[in-house]
């Protein structure tokens, strides 16, 4: 017997849209972003969701990629998606942190990088039941090395300053294991100050390994981004390389796996 014709992609799509449009007659569903009765993520709140990669800077942290700025709908889609259970926009979300990604690697001299997160608390993990990040890369077929952990507790880094948060978050991470000539991209879901991005490289550096790049989900915006004109440099770049849009969205080097 002949193997099945393969499904054309627009026509899977079709179909999935009206599974979904069945379910949300079925289930009511709020979107994430503005709370209107629709789908997980209505169709304004995917245009807010649709990326332009930002480079920004923080004084200790230097610079990292954004995907988005963490503010209205955005910041409403994420905090449901991270606090409010709703893991529905996790797919919304993930093409945002992937195009971060992509865009922080341009230039990265070749060679094995790994994606390392930052370990969430044992409390977040009980009152979440599942690591926002990890849930976004597992979107793009991307599994982080599990290399660093809690040395200590961290306390909630909301209402804190920079220097309070600086001092919160020194200290609270440690490698597994010993990380020699190992480089990494760190991915995390919302830069404020970098406090725990600053920890996370500190961390890897003590055992040995290496920070090729910073990658996060979206920044809330202290100061001015640097990088309009960079954003869109990046982005051509990616374009050029071909690199982009492929099952992981992430542009060479490769990541070994975790
Ligand atoms: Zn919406």
């Amino acid at each position: 017997m002949p193997p099945p014709a393969p499904i054309a992609p627009r026509v899977l799509a079709a179909v999935r849209s009206a599974a979904l449009d069945a379910l949300a007659v079925l289930v009511p569903v709020t979107c994430v972003g503005c709370a209107a009765a629709d789908r997980a993520v209505c169709g304004d709140c995917r245009l807010a969701l649709l990326v332009t990669p930002r480079l920004v800077e923080r004084p200790v942290l230097g610079a990292a990629w954004a995907g988005l700025e963490y503010s209205g709908r955005v910041a409403n889609a994420i905090g449901a998606f991270k606090d409010g259970g709703r893991t529905d926009a996790a797919g919304a979300l993930a093409g945002a942190l992937g195009t971060a990604m992509a865009a922080a690697l341009v230039g990265v001299p070749r060679g094995s990088v790994e994606v390392c997160t930052v370990p969430s608390t044992a409390d977040a993990m009980r009152e979440r039941g599942y690591a926002p990040v990890e849930l976004l890369l597992a979107r793009r077929g991307i599994r982080s090395s599990r290399v660093l952990r809690l040395a200590r507790a961290r306390s909630d880094q909301a209402g804190l300053g920079a220097d309070g948060r600086r001092a919160n978050a020194a200290g609270t991470l440690r490698a597994r294991e010993t990380l020699a000539g190992r480089r990494f991209l760190l991915v995390d879901d919302v830069l404020t100050t970098g406090s725990t991005l600053v920890e996370a490289r500190r961390a890897l550096a003590a055992a040995g390994g290496s920070v090729a790049a910073i990658a996060v989900l979206a920044e809330t915006p202290l100061r001015r981004s640097v990088g309009a004109a960079n954003a869109r440099d990046g982005l051509r770049d990616i374009a050029a390389q071909g690199g982009y849009g492929g099952r992981t969205g992430v542009v060479d080097p490769p990541f070994s796996p975790g």
